[in-house]
């Protein structure tokens, strides 16, 4: 069914961030770059929540910190010093970085404040090494045109990145985390809640990416780019949706978020039909482990094998509801689920919504409905893990049971690459910020922002004229380079290579877009390569046939260079006396055949030559030599 979204009042706002390719970090001198060999520094840090200056802890800071993890920090000399250690102060404000804000910002019509405060922000998931994340506001309130209509632009900021989850051990215990991305610039502009659809939304953002490409300062490839999303509905809830890595994704991301909070809204509704009242939602906790004695269900015997336990609760008035779909895949068990394992240790939990199933049998159930004091009307929700565990996860359960009679709770969610989205934490509390003293203010002088106004980029829609004009490309073809990461990169390949601009930019754009979607990890290749790719065909040193298995053979040998590329692929050209030679053995070697067919040989020894030399020779030269021996 077509969802009139406007009609529903949806509004979704937007918070990209991305990160910037300058010299050096945020707060020290450090080249923004990740390493992929083993660490050669590790440190362990027990998490603690970090008291703000008002006194106040923010209460999902504060959970992480209940959890009691610790955090294994992983680091190499070549990308952290003892700034990302939190072992120095930070170094002054890196104004490279805050330069390119300054320039995103003028072209989205903002106005530079005049004096930058660096705050910081509390984050205790381990994520940075402080306990919070620095952020200064560089410019505010302006607008860019998105189609017809004006989109509000809230703020730019500068924000240090965090440092990159690498994995977990002892159970969740430790979590491992690589301070190498920790300080990477990254700006962050943020629009006003004014976008009504999920097309709109992804609009927005591409026009959002467009213009910080436009800077010429942004690192390329998955994972720079992130995008947060505020999701409302009049009757649901404003939701935070973190996360985002691809711009393609946004509108489904929309789309199932709006499909949830309808969900849940009929929920809600269905709820009151039955006249579920939330005193009725009780924290009663039954031991069923006596039901499972002597279960075939793997998991509930795994868990009494080990001596721990099966509890039940009752869900009064739920019968059949936690089979709801919300979103593809994802239930109204799946949220009670997400929930119970995010306040608990458990790895999930049954409910005879969708039993029996599992090794559990219909004579458990009826068992265990029993046990549960459960009506027809009624579901139970049973989890087995140690006692502690089954408590945490059934009270998280029996709390989201609560809320769902009112609806869509508020809450900060994370995006998955399909497109769903899962309970990430809370909403946090206000009181987040406060200033970071150990870096002074700085100014933004206004000739600093005048020098920044003369030297702006091209606009997208000016570039797109002059593209067409300069470089002769369809209008599809000069959309496609603009909206790719690659405009600035085209023009200097045409004009250095000298290979046809329309070759480059098929190359760029629907070539590349294809071997994405092989599973070509593109990234990998830097533009430096391309280039070299490129002037290597100008030269004629390679055919432009063999670009693409270039590209592709450099993405999987990071550390080899194009040389390498050519010999491992055995694109070396022929020479014209190589050629020369392979056109008189195959004529002598078909002498016979050439004289009956005479003149009409060409063709069959033109096959002939090209299949031994394909790639490796330029056809109107076989062709050329071809026809002066056969004279
Ligand atoms: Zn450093």
């Amino acid at each position: 069914m077509e969802i009139d979204y406007v009609k529903i009042g949806l509004k979704v706002g937007l918070e990209i961030h991305q990160q910037l390719n300058t010299q050096t970090k945020l707060f020290c001198s450090c080249p923004p770059a990740l390493f992929k060999e083993e660490p050669e520094i590790t440190f362990l840090r027990r998490l603690r929540p970090t008291q703000s200056e008002l006194g106040q802890v923010d209460p999902a800071a504060f959970f992480e910190f209940q959890k009691g993890v610790k955090v294994l920090y992983e680091a190499n000399r070549a990308t952290s010093c003892l700034v990302e250690m939190d072992e120095e102060p930070p170094h002054p404000l890196n104004m490279e970085a805050v330069e390119v804000v300054l320039t995103a910002a003028l072209m989205m019509n903002m106005q530079p404040i005049d004096e930058v405060h660096v705050m910081r922000k509390t984050v205790i998931d381990g994520s940075n090494t402080t306990g919070f994340q620095r952020t200064c506001i560089i410019a505010s309130d302006g607008w860019i045109k998105v189609g017809e209509k004006t989109i509000p632009m809230q703020a730019a900021s500068l924000e240090e990145d965090a440092a990159r989850k690498t994995g977990k051990e002892d159970a969740g215990k430790i979590i491992r985390y690589r301070i190498d991305r920790l300080g990477i610039p990254l700006i962050e502009v943020a629009t006003a809640p004014v976008i009504y659809s999920p097309m709109e939304a992804q609009e927005v953002a591409l026009a959002i990416g467009r213009i910080l490409r436009d800077t010429g300062k942004v690192m390329r490839g998955l994972g720079t780019i992130r995008q947060d999303l505020n999701v409302s509905l009049p009757n649901g809830a404003l939701i935070e949706i973190k996360g985002v890595q691809e711009l393609e994704l946004i509108s489904k991301v929309v789309e199932y978020e709006v499909q949830r909070q309808l969900a849940l809204i009929q929920v809600k509704e269905e709820l009151r039909n039955r006249g579920v009242k939330a005193d009725e939602l009780k924290e009663e906790f039954i031991d069923v482990s006596e039901v499972f004695r002597q279960t075939k269900c793997k998991v509930i015997r795994k868990a009494l094998d080990k001596k721990q336990k099966t509890m039940a609760v009752k869900l009064a008035g739920f019968a059949g509801l936690l089979k709801r779909e919300l979103m593809p895949d994802f239930r109204v068990g799946t949220e009670l689920s997400d929930r119970a394992k995010f306040w608990s240790r458990v790895g999930g939990i049954f409910h005879t919504d969708e039993m029996p199933a599992y090794g559990v049998t219909a004579e458990e159930v009826e068992a265990l409905r029993k046990a549960a004091g459960a009506s027809e009307e009624d579901t139970v929700v049973f989890v087995a893990d140690t006692a502690e565990n089954v408590q945490d996860a059934l009270k998280a359960v029996v709390e989201r049971a609560q809320e769902a009679l009112a609806g869509v709770p508020a809450e900060t969610r994370t995006a998955k690459e399909d497109g769903t989205t899962r309970y990430m934490r809370p909403r946090p509390g206000a009181a987040r910020m406060y200033p970071e003293t150990d870096i002074p203010p700085s100014t933004i002088t206004s000739a600093l922002v005048e020098k920044i106004r003369l030297n702006l980029p091209e606009p997208a829609e000016k570039k797109l004229e002059r593209l067409m004009k300069e470089y002769r490309l369809n209008e599809k073809l000069a959309k496609q380079i603009i909206d790719s990461e690659y405009g600035v990169l085209f023009e200097s390949i045409v004009k250095e290579s000298g290979v046809a601009a329309t070759t480059v930019a098929v190359f760029l754009t629907e070539t590349l877009k294809a071997l994405k979607r092989d599973g070509v990890q593109v990234e990998k290749v830097t533009e430096n390569q391309v280039m070299e790719i490129f002037r290597s065909v100008g030269s004629g040193e390679i055919t432009k046939e063999a670009v693409a298995d270039v590209f592709v053979w450099l993405s999987k040998n990071e550390a080899k260079n194009l040389q390498d590329a050519i010999g491992a692929l055995g694109l070396k050209m022929f020479s014209k006396a190589e050629l020369e030679t392979l056109v008189d053995q195959v004529i002598s070697a078909k002498r016979q055949s050439v004289d009956q067919l005479g003149k009409n040989a060409f063709g069959m020894l033109m096959g002939i030559v090209m299949k031994e030399v394909r790639g490796k020779a330029d056809p109107e030269l076989v062709g050329k030599l071809l026809r002066e021996r056969l004279k």
